[in-house]
């Protein structure tokens, strides 16, 4: 018999409303000991809550009752919509405890949605990304992945997987009786077919980009005026900005809602021949960061524009990065000129900002246009974090080790066998046991 656990589900602290939810098989003689006569399933009912000790009232309240398994939990299920004052929650909380009744754990309500089968594990991601979101990008992700959208495809390849499995199995068992002809080829372009769309998944970095922010490095040489964007963009004084050269030592992180998309920005210590050991690392977490990021913005002094020393350090750019003509506003001429030919042969978009005057709409239209064409639109990235990666980057090496010259079709299917095993652990399902039905449901062979 199951613990029956009770949370507050609404954010602590003073409210209009404040819910409390319930769950497992002791949730009926809760609702009856505080409440008296249960509500009709699923319907809300007003109900004064009682403290099942001294009968003081504790609330008035609505009371909701989800009998298992059409509930969330898959558990018989209660919701008591409180009053959200603070002593009028831990009344109701009290009261539970006295019932005997358990403190749920942190995602023990969805954790026992995942055991009885109401969500997998990705859509449970799904769901504690939902909660997460604070952009429109990262809301209609989740959501996309609570209901589903994994599914689809996540079952296709578990089916090319079983496809594979059968022939193999075919070629392995039956080898000089009638089987139609190159069972074990069939099988081995199956699992390549596998290989192509994992690689094209794997090498999708839209769905972490969403979850995690679109990260866009902001470099140049010492005071190119970098802090001075950052803090720009941002609209407050998030980096430390002085005329002194490379005091920028860390990597400064600032996340922003750029068209719906969380990004964030990075100042960085400026590019160039380290004084000191502490500047050394920071022009090394620098490059590092620039490294990952999605984009880079490389910012030079148009009073230098003409100069060499900043081309030497774009070597960290790559095409389709942005060149920010800074400190427009010292009035320029022709010196931007080498600078805007320089760009056009490296294939770096060129902007102008004055970032100490607040003038970096043109940095922000760039940046926000990236963001767009690179998040917006397309069927719904694969991975969405590292487990999914980790979890498909194993599977694509198993795959790997199937697909190499002159393996023996009985190691190839074991090559399968493990494979299939990894790619289940990404809807948290156990994998051998149903891949093998499927096998023998889908062939027919001895009939
Ligand atoms: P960083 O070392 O690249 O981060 O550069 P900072 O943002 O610290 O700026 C270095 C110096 O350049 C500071 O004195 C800024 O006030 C100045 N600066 C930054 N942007 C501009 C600008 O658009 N115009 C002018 N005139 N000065 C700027």
């Amino acid at each position: 018999m199951r613990d029956t656990i009770f949370a507050l589900a609404t954010a602590p602290g003073r409210a209009a409303v404040a819910v409390v939810r319930l769950s497992g098989p002791d949730s009926d003689r809760a609702l009856a000991a505080l409440a008296g006569s249960p509500p009709a399933p699923r319907y809300a009912a007003l109900r004064t809550l009682r403290d099942p000790r001294s009968g003081e009232r504790l609330d008035q309240a609505l009371a909701l009752w989800f009998p298992g398994p059409a509930s969330f939990t898959g558990e018989d299920q209660v919701e008591l919509h409180l009053h959200g004052g603070r002593a009028v929650v831990d009344a109701v909380l009290r009261a539970l405890s006295e019932l005997g009744l358990r403190p749920a754990e942190a995602g023990e309500f969805t954790r026992r949605a995942f055991e009885s089968g109401k969500l997998d594990l990705l859509e449970a991601e799904g769901l504690a990304d939902l909660i997460d979101a604070e952009t429109e990008g990262q809301r209609r992700q989740a959501l996309g992945q609570l209901t589903g959208a994994l599914r689809g495809r996540e079952a296709r390849w578990r089916g090319l997987l079983v496809e594979a499995l059968g022939l193999l199995e075919a070629g392995i068992d039956f080898p000089d009786e009638e089987v139609p002809g190159g069972v074990v080829d069939q099988a081995l372009a199956a699992l390549r077919q596998l290989r192509e769309e994992l690689r094209s998944a794997l090498s999708d970095a839209r769905g972490e980009r969403v979850r995690d922010g679109f990260r866009v490095a902001i470099l140049g040489l010492p005071n190119a005026g970098k802090s001075s964007l950052l803090n720009a963009m941002s609209g407050r004084d998030a980096a430390i900005v002085t005329p002194l050269a490379g005091t920028t030592r860390d990597v400064i992180e600032v996340s922003l809602d750029l068209a719906g998309y969380r990004v964030t920005l990075a100042d960085t210590a400026g590019l160039r021949e380290a004084l000191d050991v502490v500047e050394a690392e920071g022009v090394r977490r620098a490059r590092a960061w620039a490294e990952a990021a999605a984009l880079r913005l490389f910012v030079v002094d148009v009073s230098e524009a003409d100069g060499q020393a900043w081309k030497a350090e774009a070597g960290v750019l790559r095409a389709g990065d942005i060149l920010v003509l800074n400190k427009m506003d010292l009035g320029v001429g022709s010196e931007i000129d080498g600078a805007k030919v320089f760009a056009a042969a490296c294939g770096f978009e060129v902007v102008v900002a004055s970032a100490a005057a607040g003038v970096v709409e043109a940095v922000e239209a760039a940046v926000r246009r990236r963001v767009v064409h690179s998040l917006a639109g397309g069927d719904p990235p694969a991975v969405t974090r590292l487990r999914h990666r980790e979890t498909l980057g194993a599977a694509l090496s198993q795959l790997d080790r199937a697909l190499a010259p002159g393996r023996a079709a009985e190691l190839v299917a074991e090559d399968v066998r493990l494979a299939a095993g990894r790619l289940a652990r990404l809807a948290g399902r156990i994998g051998a046991e149903d891949v093998l039905d499927q096998v023998f449901a889908s062939f027919c062979i001895g009939k």
